[in-house]
C-alpha cells in the first residue's frame, strides 16, 4: 500500500480487516492533501446521478466504519446551504430529494433558530441533515492505528522512487536503497500518484489546483453545522477552530497566500456575530489531487498485474466507499458496480 491519506488509510484498513498481510508506505503520515482538507462528507449539487450514488453510499459507509474503528472522529452535524442562485438552488433541492438525500428548503426563522452566530440571514436556503464531517487527521491517524492492532506494518518517512513489474508481484524501489516485493501494490500517493504510475509507463491524467483553507484559533462552541453560503464555506472543528474557504475547496492562493488569507478571513469576521474578536491562527493550502475529468481513477490498469490505483478529488467523502470496494476487488476479484465508470481506460 503505498499512501497514508485518508483514501490509502482506508484502503489499507480494509484490506487489513479483511485479513490481507498489508504493509503501508507513507513518506508522510497523515496524507499531505488530507490534513489541509475541508473535510465536508456530502453528495451535495453539480455531480451527476452516478456519481452521487457512489458519494452516497459513501456517507452510508462512514458510519459503519465509525462502528468499527475507535476514534473516528466523525459529526453528522448537517449542512445549510445557499451558495446558488435561487432557481439553481431549488433545482438542486427537487432534483436530490427524487435522488433520496435529506434535503429540505428552510426559511429565514429556520435558520436563524439553527445557527444563531450568523449575521446575515438569507431568506431562504437548504438544509441536509445527513452531511458531516471526518477531522482528516484524527480519522487517518484512528485508521492506521486500528490497521497496526490488526497487524498492519507501516514504513514512513520514506519515499518511494519507482515500481518495476514482475512475474511474482511488482517491486517497490524505496529512497533509502531497499527493494520490496509485494503481490499487490495499491497505488494511493494522492498528488503523488501520476508519477510513480509513470515509471511504470501509465499516464494518469492528475491535476493538482491548490486550495487555501484560513483556521482561526479555538473558540467556544459557535457554529452548529456546516455553513455553505456565497461568500465562503465554514465549518467549527471539533477542537473550536473555524475553517473557511471561499468554497470548500478552498481559494487560490495567487502570488500573495498571506494577504489571500487575510482577505478570506475579514470575510469570516464579517459573517458570524462578535466576529471582530476572532484571530487568525494559520491558513494552509493544500494541493487537491484531481484527475482530469473531475471523477476519481480507481481500480486496476489493463495490461498491468499486481497493481490498483486510487486517486481522487473528494476522498474524505469517498474514503470508505473506495476502501470497502478496493478490498473486495482486490481480494475477492470482483468488480463493483458503483465504481464501473471511474476506471482509467476512460481517458483511453
Ligand atoms: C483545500 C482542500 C479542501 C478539500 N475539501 C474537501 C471536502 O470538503 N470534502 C472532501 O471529500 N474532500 C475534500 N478535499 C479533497 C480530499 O482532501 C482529498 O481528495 C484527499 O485528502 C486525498 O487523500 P489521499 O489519501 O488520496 O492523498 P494525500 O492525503 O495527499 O496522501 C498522499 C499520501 O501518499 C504519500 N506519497 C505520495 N507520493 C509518495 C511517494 N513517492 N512515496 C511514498 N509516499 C508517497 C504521501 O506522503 C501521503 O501519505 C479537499 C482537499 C483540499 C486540498
Amino acid at each position: 500500500m503505498i499512501g497514508g491519506g485518508i483514501v490509502g488509510a482506508s484502503i489499507a484498513w480494509h484490506l487489513t480487516a479483511a485479513g490481507a498481510a498489508v504493509t503501508l508506505i507513507a513518506e508522510k503520515p497523515s496524507g499531505v492533501a488530507t490534513p489541509n482538507s475541508f473535510a465536508w462528507i456530502n453528495a451535495s449539487w453539480g455531480n451527476p446521478h452516478e456519481y452521487f450514488a457512489l458519494r452516497s453510499r459513501s456517507m452510508r459507509e462512514w458510519t459503519r466504519l465509525s462502528d468499527a474503528v475507535p476514534d473516528l472522529s466523525l459529526s453528522w452535524q448537517g449542512g445549510i446551504c445557499w451558495d446558488l442562485p435561487e432557481h439553481d438552488l431549488l433545482a438542486y433541492a427537487k432534483e436530490h430529494a427524487s435522488w433520496g438525500y435529506d434535503i429540505r428548503r428552510i426559511d429565514r426563522d429556520e435558520i436563524a433558530a439553527l445557527e444563531p452566530a450568523l449575521c446575515d440571514i438569507p431568506p431562504f436556503a437548504l438544509h441536509v441533515r445527513e452531511e458531516g464531517v471526518a477531522e482528516p487527521v484524527a480519522a487517518v491517524t484512528a485508521l492506521v492505528a486500528d490497521a497496526g492492532r490488526r497487524g498492519m506494518e507501516v514504513i514512513d518517512g520514506v519515499a518511494v522512487t519507482g515500481l518495476r513489474s514482475g512475474n511474482s508481484g511488482m517491486d517497490v524501489v524505496l529512497a533509502d536503497g531497499r527493494t520490496l516485493n509485494a503481490r499487490q501494490v495499491v497505488l494511493a500517493a494522492g498528488a503523488g500518484t501520476a508519477a510513480l504510475a509513470a515509471t511504470l509507463g501509465i499516464d494518469i491524467p492528475l491535476e493538482t489546483p491548490p486550495g487555501l483553507l484560513v483556521h482561526s484559533r479555538p473558540i467556544p462552541k459557535l457554529l452548529n453545522g456546516l455553513l455553505l453560503a456565497p461568500e465562503l464555506h465554514l465549518r467549527q472543528t471539533a477542537e473550536g477552530r473555524l475553517v473557511a474557504g471561499t468554497d470548500f475547496g478552498g481559494l487560490d492562493p495567487g502570488a500573495d497566500p498571506q494577504g489571500a488569507a487575510e482577505g478570506l478571513f475579514a470575510a469570516v469576521r464579517r459573517f458570524v456575530k462578535n466576529g471582530a474578536a476572532l484571530e487568525m491562527e494559520a491558513f494552509t493550502i493544500g494541493y487537491r489531487p484531481t484527475p482530469r475529468d473531475g471523477f476519481p481513477v480507481v481500480g486496476p490498469v489493463d495490461g498491468i498485474d499486481h497493481l490498483y490505483l486510487a486517486v481522487t478529488h473528494s476522498g474524505i467523502t469517498l474514503a470508505p466507499a473506495l476502501g470497502l470496494f478496493a478490498a473486495k476487488e482486490i481480494l475477492e476479484k470482483r468488480p463493483e458496480q458503483l465504481l464501473a465508470p471511474y476506471r482509467l481506460a476512460r481517458f483511453g
